[in-house]
């Protein structure tokens, strides 16, 4: 029998990527879409003969419990949430409950379905904020700066609890920030390798950009979705950072995104206060040695390949859009 696998969040960046990896791994994969007036599965059109898609809505607990009672999942990866930690200052509420209390819905469903089914949620190093410790590590005390990282608190410590609670195989995975061509356009990378791109090719004359001096733990999003499934292979539920373990500035990825195409960030870059957040995370960078010794997890992808491989990918994109 094939194990069977549900993940929410199946259309993001890391769903596609994960659901690709389990398939490989001889799953049956199940993903949920929430209805859209307009159909958004460009990041799973290649795979899609391959999946099964099931309606449902991190908002809705009958969607989200018959989703299980349907499938009967033996693994479910919870991926779905408001994800971009500036919009989740213009829709705080909205961000709280899908990415927090969505957690729970869930959470509860596999409760009430089958508490043998393994769950993994997908918190993040914006749990860490206002870094209390460098590098920051599964003990670490949270710190959250935005509402998104207050909901993302929120999911990890009912992931805790229901762990503790009812004895369910429920794990957090703090995954720092990873990146990939299939990255939101809204996110610093994929914004800059983009635009790069789309100024090399004479499509547009400048980058309007935030905060240069932030610095983040970039990885390749393809690497970290192996950590999710790993932490699901172990007999006892933990809860793992999965990170590079190096840091670099906002200012670093402009010099790397642009000289890969033979260009001086400075001439085109102006900063704009509409990218500057209320709050600020400054620095990120995580310590996966848990990871490392209990998975034998470790980031394959480094910080300039990764750009690289998106300006590429962000290049052949643009030429293809243009008839280039
Ligand atoms: P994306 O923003 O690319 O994907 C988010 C997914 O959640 C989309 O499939 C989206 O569906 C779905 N979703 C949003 N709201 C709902 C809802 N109400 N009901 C059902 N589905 C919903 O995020 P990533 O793939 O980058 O990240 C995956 C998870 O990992 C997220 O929880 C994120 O917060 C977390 N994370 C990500 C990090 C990163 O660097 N990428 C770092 C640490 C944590 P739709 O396509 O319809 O919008
Ligand atoms: P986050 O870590 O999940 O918030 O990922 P982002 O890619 O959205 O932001 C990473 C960092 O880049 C944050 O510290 C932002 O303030 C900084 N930044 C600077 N300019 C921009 C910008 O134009 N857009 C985004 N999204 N972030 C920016």
């Amino acid at each position: 029998m094939k194990k069977r696998a549900f993940i929410t969040g199946i259309t993001g960046q890391d769903g596609s990527y994960l659901a690709e990896f389990l398939l490989k791994q001889g799953y049956d994969v199940y993903g949920m879409v929430r209805r859209t007036s307009t159909l958004n599965f460009e990041r799973i059109r290649h795979i899609q003969d391959q999946i099964t898609l099931i309606p449902g809505d991190m908002l809705d607990q009958t969607s989200v419990t018959n989703a299980l009672r349907d499938i009967r999942p033996q693994e479910v990866y919870n991926l779905a949430a408001q994800s971009f930690v500036q919009t989740s200052w213009v829709q705080p509420v909205f961000t709280g409950d899908v990415t927090a209390l969505g957690v729970t819905r869930l959470l509860d469903a596999i409760r009430t379905v089958d508490p043998e089914i393994r769950f993994y949620q997908a918190s993040s190093s914006e749990m860490f904020g206002k870094v209390q410790e460098v590098p920051q590590r599964e003990t670490t005390p949270f710190y959250p700066r935005s509402p998104y990282g207050v909901a993302k608190v929120y999911g990890h410590w009912i992931t805790v609890n229901y762990r503790e609670s009812y004895n369910l195989h429920a794990t957090s995975g703090i995954l720092f920030n990873h990146e990939s061509p299939r990255r939101g356009y809204e996110f610093v990378t994929r914004k800059v390798t983009y635009t790069a791109a789309k100024i090399k090719l004479g499509l547009a004359n400048e980058l309007r950009i935030g905060n240069l001096d932030s610095q983040r733990d970039w990885g390749f999003a393809g690497d970290y979705v192996e950590a999710m499934w790993l932490m699901l292979q172990q007999d006892k539920p933990e809860d793992y950072v999965i990170a590079t373990g190096t840091t670099h500035s906002v200012e670093k990825l402009l010099t790397v995104a642009f000289s890969a195409l033979d260009l001086d960030w400075k001439k085109y870059t102006v900063q704009d206060e509409r990218f500057m957040r209320p709050a600020e995370v400054d620095l990120l960078v995580g310590d996966p040695a848990k990871a490392g010794m209990q998975l034998g997890w470790e980031p394959r992808v480094s910080f300039e390949q990764l750009i690289q491989m998106m300006v590429e990918a962000d290049m052949q994109l643009l030429k293809a859009q243009h008839n280039l």
